[in-house]
């Protein structure tokens, strides 16, 4: 069932960014680290599952802040929209924190401490209730998001793959790159030797009183890890499709093609592939399903083909949609690593054996900021100004 607090549109989530954007600046800064509580009126945006899923891409959510502020008074807010670049930029480089984690979740048993951490029943004030809001809402404030995982790790010691894997399988907005490596920098594996430590005092002080656990761990030691491999570079993509007739192919990783591809791209059809397989859990499910139909309603109109939705992203499906309208070639948007990724590099070979060409496109965005985040997000976040002027306020 959808969730009733992220309707799965793109009408929605521009209705959210407009009722945002004014609070984007001070009233962010001061308030984004409080968490009043589930369906309280907070300082963020939660406009995560729409970003994650590209149904609003980061572009237009800079550019709509920046049309109302200045840099310097939004910059926490679009900072943090260029946290989650700076996460897919580094796993795109570094695809072993991604198959590391996918091992180590397999490794693990999940024990009977790990159920009853999951169920809420630690006896844990704040914990157990962010464990039952996750899974009924999908949904956590950022702040209890790292309150959770440091007490997952450090207070109940716990594996970490397995409290990433428990968010993965709730979150509306579950992302292999902000949520492994969200959880990496937690345990401190991340920022080698840097850990986040979860107190009484701060869940107290931005729950406003409603939490403040006893019995926290005290010291949070960084856990440790072998090296993982040297970064291979991002391989330069085209930012537009190629010109002949083709299929354009949509997933869950880019549910916006109006903003990537020119309106004249010669799409004969296209085909939303809303695949379950390939998210983790019931709220992201509920959620991608409704916004392929929206998608695939605005995809028809706006590059005026017919547009399907299919609950499959596999070669059989996508064969036969090429061949029903006679093209060779298909266009989709480059998916970041994770398992979308994985479906259309197997894609890929089995299209070319039917004689079809799969091309991908990547956004400006993406090729500007992702070749960056080689160290720091401080470092990272100095490309900020420059490269938002030329992506958001060209
Ligand atoms: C342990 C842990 C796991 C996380 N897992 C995910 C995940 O699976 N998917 C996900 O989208 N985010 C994840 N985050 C990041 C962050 O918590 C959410 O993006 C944010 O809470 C979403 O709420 P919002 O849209 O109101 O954010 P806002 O504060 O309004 O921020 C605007 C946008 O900026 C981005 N953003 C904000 N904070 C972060 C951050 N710390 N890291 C990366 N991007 C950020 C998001 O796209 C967000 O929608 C995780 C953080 C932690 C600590």
């Amino acid at each position: 069932m959808t969730s009733p607090a992220f309707p799965p549109s793109r009408a929605a989530a521009l209705d959210r960014l407009e009722t945002f954007v004014p609070g984007a600046g001070q009233r962010y800064a001061v308030g984004r680290n409080a968490d009043p509580g589930p369906g309280c009126q907070s300082a963020v945006s939660r406009l995560s599952p729409y970003l994650r899923h590209r149904v609003v891409t980061e572009a237009e959510v800079v550019g709509t802040v920046l049309a109302q502020h200045t840099f310097d008074a939004a910059e926490k807010f679009i900072q943090e929209v260029l946290w989650r670049t700076y996460w897919k930029g580094w796993l795109e480089m570094h695809p072993a924190a991604w198959s590391r984690f996918l091992d180590e979740r397999d490794a693990h048993e999940a024990t009977n401490a790990v159920a009853a951490a999951e169920r809420g029943e630690t006896g844990i004030e704040g914990f157990d209730d962010w464990a039952r809001e996750l899974v009924e809402t999908g949904y956590l404030h950022n702040h209890a998001r790292m309150w959770f995982a440091s007490i997952w790790i450090f207070t109940l010691r716990l594996p970490w793959a397995l409290g990433a894997d428990f968010f993965l399988r709730h979150l509306i907005d579950a992302d292999p790159a902000s949520n492994t490596l969200s959880w990496r920098w937690v345990a401190g594996l991340q920022t080698a030797g840097k850990t986040y430590l979860a107190t009484r005092d701060n869940i107290s002080r931005y729950t406003g009183g409603r939490f403040a656990p006893r019995g926290l761990a005290t010291q949070a030691l960084p856990l440790t890890e072998a090296l993982l491999p040297p970064a291979r570079p991002i391989a330069p993509l085209p930012a537009q499709a190629p010109g002949t007739p083709a299929l354009l192919l949509v997933t869950a990783e880019d549910m916006h093609p109006e903003s990537l591809f020119d309106r004249q791209t010669r799409f004969v059809a296209a085909i939303v592939a809303a695949d379950a397989d390939l998210l983790w859990g019931a709220h992201a499910r509920a959620f991608v399903r409704g916004a392929a139909s929206d998608a695939a309603t605005r995809v028809a109109h706006h590059f005026g083909c017919p547009a399907q939705v299919s609950a499959k992203l596999d070669a059989a499906t996508i064969v036969a949609a090429a061949r029903a309208i006679d093209v060779r070639q298909i266009v989709t948007a480059a998916a970041a690593v994770g398992p979308v990724a994985d479906a259309l590099a197997q894609l890929a070979p089995a299209l070319a054996k039917e004689g079809i060409a799969l091309a991908t496109v990547r956004r400006r965005w993406d090729s500007a900021f992702w070749p960056h985040a080689t160290r720091g997000f401080f470092a990272f976040k100095k490309q900020m100004p420059e490269k938002l002027q030329d992506l958001c306020c060209a």
